[in-house]
């Protein structure tokens, strides 16, 4: 769930517009390697060159665009190459099985894990409005996958960042979306290499309902977006490192009014149009 409604929507208007962010692109070249590190079954020398491979095509393409490029203190454009060999190379050697110093955790679970394992749960089986869907990074099957419930999986998801998440709502998200309430799930910090610190387990399962709830609150946003409403905007210390920062009407630059009323129009635009119509029928009589 986004900290900024507003964030989100502008990404939805300014997919193509949006700014370089170091950290994601660093993000999207570790997932898509240790994807096909799995699925392809490379060693880590293939790993380590297709990763560099994919942080050089997106520093080329950041180069060439005119496009503003974020970065941070530890995830810089000039280090990208580095930090995605370091991680690389640790994923490497902490989740595979011919690893050097594999985590305890995988141990107990079959290698490979499912890659990318999407789900789709229907409105009515999820108490929601619309349909819940998305997809895991890794889904590991437990060695002794007989009389466990759901907890005969384990859901594991990639993070590059360097801080540790601050809510588990994303595993919980899966968990729900899979219909696997209880089911072990973690964060797997990439660039950490103390055993205690590179698994950030989930908290015990809040329950269905509450995640229903949380969804139909997100949902509530978005049909408020499709009846022309402006979302919320929550303005935070995240702003500098936001890839629409320069639409926003709150924070954004060099004409916040000039962001509300270009907002203003494309909310309008975005209005199905059966609901013009209502509105035009409705107003006729
Ligand atoms: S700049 Fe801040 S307030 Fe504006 S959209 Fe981004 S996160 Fe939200």
């Amino acid at each position: 769930m986004e900290t900024c409604p507003g964030r989100f929507v502008l990404s939805l208007y300014h997919d193509h517009d949006e700014a370089h962010a170091s950290f994601f692109g660093l993000g999207s070249a570790l997932h898509e390697t240790i994807e096909n590190t799995i699925l392809l079954d490379w060693d880590l020398k293939r790993a380590i060159k297709n990763v560099k491979a994919k942080v050089r095509t997106f520093l080329a393409e950041a180069r060439r665009s005119e496009r503003r490029i974020i970065e941070t203190s530890k995830r810089g454009m000039d280090t990208m190459l580095s930090d995605a060999e370091r991680m690389i190379i640790n994923w490497f050697n902490h989740v595979h099985p011919d690893g050097d110093d594999r985590h305890p955790i995988y141990d107990d679970y079959m290698w490979p894990p499912k890659v990318e394992q999407t789900f789709e749960r229907t409105a009515d089986s999820a108490g929601t409005q619309y349909p819940v869907w998305g997809s895991v990074d890794a889904l590991f099957r437990h060695k002794r996958a007989v009389g466990m419930g759901n907890k005969d999986h384990m859901i594991v998801d990639w993070k590059s960042g360097t801080q540790k998440q601050r809510s588990d709502f994303q595993l919980n998200f899966y968990r729900f979306g899979m219909g696997m309430g209880d089911t072990p799930a973690h964060f797997h910090h990439l660039d950490r290499v103390r055993k205690n610190a590179i698994v950030q387990q989930a908290d015990p399962y809040p329950g269905d309902p509450e995640m229903a709830r949380l969804i139909t609150e997100t949902e509530q946003i978005k049909l408020g977006i499709l009846d022309g409403k402006i979302p919320d905007f929550t303005p935070s210390f995240l702003c500098p490192y936001c890839p629409v920062q320069e639409f926003c009407p709150v924070e954004g630059w060099p004409s916040k009014s000039w962001n509300r009323l270009k907002l203003r129009s494309m909310v309008d635009l975005a209005v199905p149009l059966e609901i013009v119509k209502r509105k035009v029928d409705n107003g006729a009589q």
